[in-house]
């Protein structure tokens, strides 16, 4: 068994690592583009020699088999850092724009510039991808970073901690170790950016420590992520995905499905046919099946049982407190004013709750905070359109779970509750970055239109032109 060996940083050092980073900033080091390129690569080297290692760290944290440890840790990654290198040369060019004719002859253009040194503050459920994939973007921008990955899943956290120095360049980044005391003092620094994955509660702290420096933030949060069932979809494919994409991980996924909505008529059908694929993914005993995973601590363990003992289970709801097993589990939830519908389960239970007519939909989801993800299973492209036009989240699944996550081409982040600002692709690399404006002109055609003194001549001809 992997040990974790990696100790807590020293409170008093972390000041001097972050002057090391700002002062590494101010030199350069991280402008070239080469340099960017390198440091990237050095990402991919780090996963692709050290598969095995992350895979292990991944298994003793949540029990991830090594395929869902590929899917959405190591592999995300990875093409995380091939989609940048093949755009980072486009992404750094300046963006031309046109100039209006009060304002020629000039050129006008906006230029991406590295923002400084930022830290960036993982959650433990995705422990690989929620550091990595934010340092990619830092990274590509030009960045300086120090990163806190949680301590709660600890093996990965050590792992992280004992690769990182042997493969990116340390006069640039730091990875802090810690858990409280060490992200307070974190955050008593002057950075000039935050990228926070977690909750809500944390959120607030980061966000007040961040206004005492005037630190812009990015906040990935979670919530109560929705999905709507319509009875006009095609079920057989429609619970594969809602099982696939709730499972994953044992639930424990900020955009896995939180509670289902579906008309009253329809429900016992869909709960039967997501038993079927529950059966068919894991088998009989979910408990012995390589595929599924386990609760990181005894303290979520212990806050998702809590909700059973009160709660109507339809369906699993087998447990061990020894290995932090929870079954696949699902509850009919009666009451849209019970405590299980108002906050986030992050686990493998899901929730059902059932609707007169599917219409009803759309003021359930709007009864409570913009949540991060909604799903909707629908063949009826009228109703499509009233639940997108009606509603607001972070993003939107139609006919499938969370795969919108893996085109680099989509923004990811939330709105409201569920978060502020985003990445992945280019939209994490202007997230680090800050986007500058130029205008350029000649000294040639000095009109006089706009110094004084100033005549009625002289606005009448600006009233033309502007
Ligand atoms: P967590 O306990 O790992 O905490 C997140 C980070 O905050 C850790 O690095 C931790 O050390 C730090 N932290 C904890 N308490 C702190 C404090 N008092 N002061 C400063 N720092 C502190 O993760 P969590 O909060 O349990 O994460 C789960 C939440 O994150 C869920 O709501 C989930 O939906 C959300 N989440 C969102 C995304 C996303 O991409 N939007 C991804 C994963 C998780």
């Amino acid at each position: 068994m992997q040990k974790n060996t990696v100790s807590f940083t020293p409170l008093a050092e972390i000041p001097l690592y972050v002057a090391r980073l700002q002062a590494s900033f101010r030199v350069g080091k991280t402008r070239s583009l080469e340099w960017r390129i390198q440091q990237l690569k050095q990402v991919k080297n780090m996963l692709q020699e050290n598969e095995p290692a992350f895979t292990t760290a991944l298994c003793l944290d949540l029990k991830k088999s090594p395929q869902e440890a590929w899917l959405s840790e190591i592999g995300f990654v990875i093409s995380d850092v091939d989609h940048t290198l093949q755009h980072i040369h486009k992404w750094c060019q300046p963006r031309k724009v046109s100039t209006p004719l009060f304002a020629q002859p000039a050129k006008s253009y906006s230029l991406a510039e590295p923002l400084g040194t930022v830290l960036i503050i993982g959650a433990w459920n995705y422990p690989v991808q929620l550091v990595l994939a934010p340092l990619i973007a830092a990274i590509a921008a030009g960045n300086c970073a120090v990163i806190k990955p949680s301590e709660v899943a600890e093996h990965t956290a050590s792992l992280l901690a004992e690769l990182l120095p042997h493969y990116l360049d340390m006069a640039c980044f730091q990875l802090i170790s810690g858990a409280v005391e060490e992200t307070t003092e974190l955050l008593k620094q002057a950075f000039d950016h935050i990228f926070y994955t977690g909750g809500e509660r944390v959120a607030k702290v980061i966000m007040r420590a961040a206004a005492e420096h005037l630190t812009p933030v990015t906040l990935e949060l979670g919530g109560k992520s929705p999905c709507i069932v319509d009875r006009q979809t095609n079920l057989d494919v429609t619970a594969s995905r809602i099982v696939w994409s709730k499972w994953m991980n044992a639930g424990q996924t900020c955009v896995a499905p939180d509670y289902i909505l579906v008309e009253e008529s329809f429900a016992s059908e869909l709960i039967q046919a997501i038993k079927l694929k529950i059966e068919a993914f894991y088998g009989q005993s979910p408990e012995s099946s390589p595929d599924y995973g386990r609760i990181i601590n005894l303290h979520h363990f212990d806050r998702l049982v809590g909700y059973l003992e009160k709660e109507n289970v339809v369906y699993g709801g087998q447990l061990n407190r020894q290995t932090k097993y929870l079954s696949p589990t699902i509850v009919l939830a009666e009451k849209n004013q019970s405590s299980i519908m108002q906050e986030e389960i992050f686990g493998p239970i899901l929730l059902i709750q059932t609707l007169k007519v599917r219409h009803d939909a759309i003021a359930v989801v709007n009864s409570k905070p913009k949540p991060l993800a909604l799903y909707l299973y629908t063949n009826d492209p009228a109703f499509e359109d009233e639940v997108l036009q009606q509603t607001s989240s972070g993003s939107v699944g139609i006919n499938d779970g969370m795969l919108f996550m893996a085109n680099p081409n989509l923004p990811f982040g939330g709105v409201g509750k569920s978060g502020m600002g985003c990445y992945h692709g280019q939209t994490g690399f202007n997230t680090f970055s800050h986007i500058k404006t130029v205008m350029k002109r000649k000294f040639l055609f000095d009109v006089a239109l706009r110094y004084p003194p100033f005549s009625r001549f002289k606005l009448s001809i600006l009233k033309k032109l502007l």
